[in-house]
C-alpha cells in the first residue's frame, strides 16, 4: 500500500523541493515505485527533474481543477521508478479558483485514490504557504516530513505550522502524522547550525533525522542541469547525506534491511 509524504514548510527556500527530489530519486534506487508530485507553481521539481514546464499539455492543474485523470498526466522519468505529476505556472490560478470549488480541500486525496496502489511512496513537494495548495497535500497525505534550515529564523513559523496540522487533524485527515524533521543546509563551520539543531532536537526529540544534510554546492547546482544529486555528483557530501536520509527512513519502516 502506497505512503503519501508531503513535504511541507510555509518559510520559503528552506530545502522542501531538494529534499523531495532527491528522496525521490533514492527511493527509486532501492527498487521502490515512487511518485513526485509537483504542487508547487514555481514549478522546481518539475524543472529539477529536466522537465521544461513550458512545454506541458497538461499538469496538476487539470487534475485539481477540470478532474483530469492523474493517470493522465503522470510522466516517467529518466529515473527508473520514478514517476513525476508536474506543475506549470498555471497551477497558481488553482490556488484562486480552489477557494469556490466544491470539497476544494480533498480534489487532491480524491484524485490519488486511484492510483494510490500503484506505488510504494507518493511525495508532495508543497508551496512555501500554508494555502489550499498545502492544504489539499496535508488532506491527501499520511504523513508529513519538515525540512528546516540550519539558519537564523529557522523554528519561528513553526508553531503556525503546528496548528494548520492541528486544525487539518480535526476536520480533514484525522491520522495525518508528522514523519520526520529533515535538518538541512547545516554549515559545519558555524556554531548557529549546531544550536538550531540543538534546539530542534529538544522541540521534536526522535522525529528529528540523525542524518543532516550539509550546505553543499553540488546541490543548488544539481537542478539546473535537472538532475538528482545521485546523477549530478553521487560522491558529493550532499548526496551522501539524501541517501543516509533515504535508508533511515526506509529502516524506520522496515521496508528493506539495508546491510551497512
Ligand atoms: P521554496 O520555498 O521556494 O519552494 P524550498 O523550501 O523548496 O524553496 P529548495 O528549493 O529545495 O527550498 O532550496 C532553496 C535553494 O537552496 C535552492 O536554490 C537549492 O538549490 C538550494 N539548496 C537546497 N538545499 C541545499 C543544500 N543542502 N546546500 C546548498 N544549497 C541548497
Ligand atoms: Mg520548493
Amino acid at each position: 500500500m502506497g505512503i503519501i509524504l508531503a513535504t511541507v514548510n510555509q518559510k520559503g527556500g528552506v530545502g522542501k523541493t531538494t529534499t523531495a527530489i532527491n528522496l525521490a530519486a533514492y527511493l527509486a534506487t532501492y527498487g521502490k515505485k515512487i511518485l513526485l508530485i509537483d504542487s508547487d507553481p514555481q514549478g522546481n521539481a518539475t524543472s529539477g527533474l529536466g522537465q521544461n514546464h513550458l512545454d506541458l499539455e497538461k499538469c496538476l492543474y487539470d487534475v485539481l481543477i477540470d478532474n483530469e485523470d492523474a493517470s493522465n498526466v503522470i510522466r516517467r522519468t529518466s529515473i527508473v521508478g520514478l514517476d513525476l505529476l508536474p506543475t506549470s505556472p498555471r497551477l497558481a490560478g488553482a490556488e484562486v479558483e480552489l477557494v469556490n470549488e466544491p470539497e476544494r480541500e480533498t480534489r487532491l486525496k480524491a484524485a490519488l485514490a486511484p492510483i494510490k496502489d500503484n506505488y510504494d511512496f507518493i511525495i508532495i513537494d508543497c508551496p512555501p504557504s500554508l494555502n489550499l495548495l498545502t492544504v489539499n497535500a496535508l488532506t491527501a497525505a499520511d504523513e508529513v516530513l519538515i525540512p528546516i534550515q540550519c539558519e537564523y529564523y529557522a523554528l519561528e513559523g513553526l508553531s503556525q505550522l503546528n496548528n494548520t496540522l492541528d486544525l487539518v487533524k480535526q476536520s480533514l485527515n484525522p491520522s495525518l502524522k508528522i514523519r520526520a524533521i529533515v535538518l538541512t543546509m547545516y554549515n559545519t563551520r558555524t556554531l548557529l547550525s549546531d544550536q538550531v539543531a540543538e534546539e530542534a532536537r529538544k522541540h521534536f526529540g526522535g522525529k528529528v533525522l540523525k542524518t543532516v544534510i550539509p550546505r553543499n554546492i553540488r546541490l543548488a547546482e544539481a537542478p539546473s542541469f535537472g538532475q538528482p544529486i545521485l546523477f549530478y555528483d553521487p560522491s558529493s557530501s550532499g548526496a551522501t547525506a539524501y541517501e543516509s536520509i533515504t535508508r533511515e527512513l526506509l529502516e524506520a519502516d522496515q521496508l528493506v534491511s539495508v546491510e551497512e
